[in-house]
């Protein structure tokens, strides 16, 4: 292999805005024949809308504020939406003494008058309430529920549409002679299976924490594998796969350090792209 030859191909990489960390990295990814997927960010758009608010102990209003309130620090996909909502309706967020990101599972804040605050999946909320009702969602939709004290105070309902190009992706690293494609989510399984519906994903790993989605992707060797995700939850996995690839958004500054190419452009289909890149450029350099 002629390091001319890889410089090529970073090169390549790069006017396709994926920035690849070292040559050696192309040589992996021209290897690669099994890829998971994060869900949540990855095959999702990541911009999520507050669609509707499902009052319980407390009213719309207030599981919007109380919510707020522990999603101002957080850096995860839904809490920009839900900070938004609040500020739109122009709601008083109550002041905060501390927050925990539990990472995959959501934040934890105390708030001054001393009530604490959850918000986040299902069975984080039930660690204090006990079990509570799941909302029918339709496809694209996701749901958060929102605790205060031991009580449920309202489930917020977000629309996380699927990126326009992931099934699209999908069928490419198929293609490209990729045999096993599997998501591997913090996500829980209804929401996780519709999406991989949608973009003809047939394994789903839902539910998982960082440490689980580094075994999941260990298993799936000894085919090199490659991980393509974006949030903080997706740091260990993607320095543990043989190809890390993160998706440069909001938040995944700690993804991308632990990745070895990152695309900066937020787009999905360069995954595709710089796999064809790397099979012509290893082809190129035997
Ligand atoms: P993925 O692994 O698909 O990227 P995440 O692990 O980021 O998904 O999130 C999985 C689930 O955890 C979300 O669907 C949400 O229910 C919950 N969650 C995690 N962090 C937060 C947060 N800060 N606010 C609300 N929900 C959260
Ligand atoms: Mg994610």
């Amino acid at each position: 292999a002629t390091p001319v030859a890889f410089m090529g191909g970073m090169s390549s990489a790069a006017k396709l805005n994926v920035i690849i960390k070292d040559g050696g990295v192309l040589e992996v990814l021209a290897r690669v024949r099994a890829v998971a997927f994060d869900k949540t960010g990855t095959l999702t758009e990541g911009k999520a809308d507050v669609v509707e608010i499902h009052p319980a102990a407390r009213t719309v209003d207030e599981t919007l504020q109380l919510a707020a309130a522990a999603e101002q620090y957080s850096v995860h996909v839904f809490a920009d939406p839900i900070v938004a909502s609040a500020r739109t309706q122009q709601l008083e967020l109550p002041e905060v003494v501390t927050v925990d990101e539990v990472a995959t599972n959501g934040v934890l804040a105390s708030l001054a008058d001393g009530t604490s605050v959850r918000v986040g999946k299902p069975s984080f909320i039930e660690e204090v309430t006990g079990p509570i009702d799941r909302p029918v969602l339709s496809a694209g939709e996701t749901a958060v529920y929102v605790s205060v004290g031991d009580e449920l105070a309202g489930v917020i309902i977000l629309s996380d549409p699927i990126r326009e190009q992931s099934a699209d992706t999908v069928s490419r690293l198929r293609r490209a002679g990729v045999a096993e494609i599997a998501m591997v989510t913090g996500d829980i399984t209804s929401t996780a299976e519709s999406v991989a519906h949608a973009v003809d994903i047939q394994t789903v790993h839902a539910e998982t924490t960082p440490q689980t989605k580094v075994r999941i992707v260990q298993a799936m060797r000894p085919r090199p594998v490659l991980m393509v995700g974006d949030g903080i939850n997706d740091a260990p996995v993607l320095a543990a796969a043989d190809v890390g690839v993160a998706m440069a958004g909001r938040g995944a500054t700690v993804a991308s350090e632990s990745a070895a190419a990152v695309i900066t452009s937020n787009d999905i289909a360069r995954v595709a792209d710089v796999a064809y890149v790397s099979r012509r450029t290893v082809q190129i350099a035997l």
